[in-house]
């Protein structure tokens, strides 16, 4: 239901899935200038937030997006992450999404008292093609989550992963193409190898969305609708459910929250066919894609 916590704003680019960074391209076209500089957001304390009723509006058990115009390891954000953590540490019933192009930075960020690592975190690192594939899961296998994941999005070559699977940390696989002004193409059979290796290792595998330009079978089509993009992503029949997460996620007073008292998601007639259903936090009944008329045909 409320899936994104964005705590900053603003991001400096450090790799290939950068160049066409999706953040300086909304923030251009809302004309913010220099989203190079990163500022704390007003939402900075949106998880703590409760309703009128004194209820969390993030609901036990729902599963939140973080930093998503930004990247929640950057440099300059050092002087409020502590603060991050404490409200991460305080809704340890809620399971909070980390993604990172910085993963080298990562340890010397932790707080204090993370120890193996808290259960509520599930942690990813970008890999859009194999130079960064080889840098970034190396230092996620040494990292001390309880939750890994892989996020190849956007997917600009050819990848394997094989190798790092083998090990059996990784949970998750997510693949997408690029969007907006100059979006680089993805290929059909990049995004095939990823699913094939993921269904041997039976990890869960989501391709979310085309990008602008998909390639197949010699076709490159441009699809400029995101909602069009991810049902034609979901009608390549990619998706794949592997071993199930566990979250064992607990109250502030360390007790275990039973299953029937957490968030459960629900979806729509349009969900069915929608690239992100398996990863999916549930509809948040925003409307946008009953404004559309999907037809993948187009
Ligand atoms: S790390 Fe993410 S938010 Fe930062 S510039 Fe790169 S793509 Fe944009």
């Amino acid at each position: 239901m409320h899936d994104i916590w964005n705590p900053w704003h603003g991001c400096q680019k450090c790799s290939e899935g950068c160049a066409h960074c999706y953040m300086y391209f909304l923030d251009q076209s809302h004309g913010r200038e220099n989203s190079a500089v990163v500022t704390k957001t007003t939402g900075f304390n949106y998880p703590l937030s409760r309703d009128r009723g004194g209820r969390y509006k993030i609901q036990s058990g729902e599963m939140i997006r973080v930093c998503m115009s930004s990247d929640f390891f950057v440099e300059d954000a050092d002087k409020w992450r502590d603060e991050a953590w404490s409200i991460i540490r305080e809704r340890s019933d809620v399971k909070f999404f980390l993604l990172t192009k910085r993963p080298q930075r990562v340890e010397k960020c932790l707080p204090r008292d993370w120890d193996d690592g808290w259960e509520n975190v599930f942690f990813n690192v970008t890999c859009e093609n194999q130079r960064r594939a080889d840098e970034r899961i190396p230092i996620l296998h040494r990292l001390p989550f309880k939750h890994k994941g892989i996020m190849s999005a956007p997917l600009i070559g050819e990848i394997t992963i094989d190798k790092y699977l083998d090990e059996g940390q990784i949970e998750q696989v997510i693949c997408g193409g690029e969007n907006y002004d100059g979006a680089r193409p993805c290929r059909y059979e990049w995004v095939k190898k990823l699913h094939d290796e993921c269904v041997a290792h039976d990890v869960t595998f989501a391709f979310i969305e085309t990008g602008n330009y998909y390639v197949k079978n010699g076709v490159t089509r441009f699809i400029k609708s995101k909602i069009r993009q991810t049902y034609l992503a979901y009608s390549e029949g990619l998706a794949y459910k592997g071993k199930p997460m566990k979250f064992e996620l607990c109250d502030r007073m360390g007790l275990p929250i039973p299953e029937s008292e957490l968030y459960i998601p629900h979806y729509r007639r349009n969900c069915i066919n929608c690239g992100n259903r398996l990863i999916c936090n549930g509809c948040s009944d925003c409307g946008r894609c009953q404004d559309e008329i999907i037809d993948i045909k187009d």
